[in-house]
């Protein structure tokens, strides 16, 4: 056989390989969902003689992605909005955020950033700032007590800038971690978003919870529990809002991006998937929990940080509950 005859043998050969290999990719991967080990030992919390508690999402900024991409296996291309924003906690003893969303000084922060993290896991189009939500809401943000970071990724700390002095509430697992690098990741994106803001370190040593291993109790009355989910980033955090009134919710950070993550079990595409994970095996199990813990508890609103067509259809829910409450 000729040379030529050779070399376009292996080039169809190659091209067949690189082919298969993306049909696989979009492809469902299965789970074993089967639980491995004994679920911990609770306590339980009493769900009465809760507080009254508002909850709203400050959706800042957005990108689109084809539920395919979002979702392994969903072969389809319905465009998911990916959202960017914050949550308000209104509580009776403090106003909070979980999350920070985006300041309005970030295109400023992401001048000096890659062509490719831009392109990919940097892109979104800037709504509407933190600082504008708090403007509308008649906040200062010397009214907030705290925010709390889900985990320190830049799009969960991005709208620091627009909290000058507001303390930060971080796991201590979390800050450890992006100390040894994730800080100084991208010309110090994270370091320079968490501005010069004291932080306070927490400790999960409250008792299991929910079926996750450890806890930890915001108020110490059961009503704002904080629990770990890792995988996504070594010390991510969830947060389980219990209150007098409105559904129970917890909020699953990035654990999640979509509730089909969840509801499947099913990651994002591969090739994203590891782009922002920092341990598979673990993020996968985080998952699985959670595909548990939703099958028990259909009543509670599971919602991620990125799940912007959730996050609205809650506030549409959460608006109509607020109106028949004050009528
Ligand atoms: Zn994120």
């Amino acid at each position: 056989m000729k040379l030529r005859n050779w070399l376009t043998l292996g080039g169809i050969a190659l091209g067949s390989v690189a082919l298969g290999t993306t049909v696989k990719s979009f492809l469902p991967r299965p789970f074993g969902t089967e639980l491995l080990y004994e679920r911990p030992v609770e306590a339980t919390m009493p769900l009465q003689n809760l507080p009254e508690i508002d909850i709203t999402f400050l959706r800042c900024g957005s990108t689109v992605i084809p539920e395919c991409i979002a979702v392994r296996g969903s072969l389809s291309l319905t465009p998911r909005t990916i959202a960017y924003g914050a949550v308000l906690i209104r509580h009776p003893q403090a106003t909070f955020l979980y999350d920070t969303g985006l300041c309005a000084d970030i295109p400023l922060f992401m001048l000096d950033q890659s062509f490719i993290f831009s392109n990919t896991v940097g892109r979104f189009k800037l709504e509407k700032p933190l600082c504008a939500h708090l403007e509308r809401l008649q906040l200062q943000p010397s009214d907030l007590d705290f925010a709390l970071l889900s985990h320190l990724h830049w799009d969960h700390v991005a709208g620091i800038p627009d909290l000058p002095g507001v303390p930060l509430h971080v796991n201590r697992v979390e800050y450890d971690f992006a100390s040894q690098g994730l800080l100084e990741k991208n010309q110090g994106l994270v370091r320079r978003l968490l501005s010069n803001n004291p932080v306070n370190l927490l400790d999960f040593t409250g008792p299991a919870y929910e079926g996750f291993r450890c806890s930890y109790d915001m108020f110490g009355d059961g009503s704002i529990v904080l629990v770990p989910l890792p995988g996504h980033t070594p010390g991510q955090v969830g947060m389980f809002i219990n209150r007098a009134h409105g559904s129970r919710v917890f909020l699953v950070g990035d654990a999640a991006w979509l509730s089909n993550n969840y509801a499947e079990p099913a990651t994002m595409h591969p090739i994203l998937w590891s782009m922002v994970t920092s341990d598979d095996a673990t993020a996968r199990q985080t998952l699985i929990d959670l595909h548990h813990f939703s099958r028990r508890h259909p009543e509670i609103a599971m919602i991620g940080m990125h799940d912007g067509q959730l996050q609205e259809s809650f506030m549409t829910i959460e608006q109509r509950r607020l109106q028949t409450h004050t009528v």
